[in-house]
């Protein structure tokens, strides 16, 4: 297999409170960006992974309306970028530029409202509506008004259902005050509005379950993430939908974990990264 190629979130934010950030933020533009952005854009199996993921999402929720078509609080609960909205046209327009992300390119990208659709996830989300089952948009994308507007402008032009501004403001749960965790909104949306949540949409872990959380002293490691996988391996493709995100995520981030730890969050050089990398790789032969 050839090298791992992907981009990095972590110095862009500062260290550790940005390692589960789950918003596009590359720290850094290399070679290796390429073919996770290609694979994003132009794979065929990046797209058949997107409708098999919406089409398992629109089977559960089938299910639960065949089950009891009286209920009136259901709802689906999905994270916005890389699973609803396609930022790889950012990313490569990073990597052309061939400059350090910045927090503040972010803001501007999504200050403009050019994201793309995730293939599927226009007709899905228009499906619920028709269907008459709530949608709460959980993304970390910065809560401030001006945010909010331009990304409801944004799935407006792609077609998304619940995207008139202000009316519609309540189906969209940004990040406040750098508070990355959405176990908070998601028990709003359960405990507070009451609602039945079928399940739960996202391309990081962190979009689906408390336990991928990061914890006190940062990100959890790889191998912490892939056990607690597998401690939830009933939930997978029925309460949980996974999207492929190989540009970004947590799970780039847990290589550095421990290394962010020993090092009370100090940034990392590419060439450190690199080094980290290569001795996480498995080479038995
Ligand atoms: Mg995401």
């Amino acid at each position: 297999m050839k090298k791992i190629y992907f981009l990095s979130l972590v110095v862009a934010f500062g260290i550790l409170s940005s390692c589960c950030h789950e918003a596009p933020a590359p720290s850094k533009s290399d070679e290796e960006s390429l073919l996770a952005i290609l694979y994003q854009q132009k794979a065929g199996e990046y797209r058949a992974l997107c409708l098999q993921a919406y089409r398992l999402a629109k089977m559960q929720v089938d299910s639960a309306l065949n089950k009891n078509p009286t209920e009136t609080n259901y709802a689906v609960i999905t994270d916005l970028d890389e699973t609803v909205l396609d930022n790889s046209a950012q990313e490569g327009w990073i990597y052309e530029q061939d400059t350090t992300a910045s927090f503040q390119s972010l803001e501007t990208w999504w200050l403009k409202g050019k994201a793309k659709a995730v293939p599927g996830s226009v007709e899905f989300f228009q499906y619920l509506k028709k269907r008459k089952v709530d949608i709460y948009y959980i993304s970390n994308r910065s809560a401030s008004l001006q945010y909010i507007k331009a990304t409801m402008a944004n799935m407006d032009t792609l077609k998304y259902p619940y995207t008139d501004f202000p009316a519609d403001t309540t189906h969209f749960l940004f990040e406040q005050g750098s508070v990355a965790s959405k176990e908070p909104r998601r028990l709003k949306v359960i405990d507070t509005l009451k609602k039945n949540v079928i399940v739960y949409l996202g391309d990081n872990l962190i979009d689906l379950d408390k336990a991928f959380d990061k914890s006190a002293d940062g990100c959890q490691n790889s191998e912490q993430r892939l056990r607690k996988v597998d401690s939830l391996k009933g939930t997978w493709g029925v309460k949980y939908i996974v999207f492929p995100n190989a540009i970004y995520g947590d799970w780039e981030s847990a290589f550095y974990s421990k290394y962010l730890i020993d090092h009370k969050g100090a940034n990392l050089t590419q060439e450190q990264k690199n080094k980290i990398r290569k001795k996480l790789l498995n080479s038995s032969y």
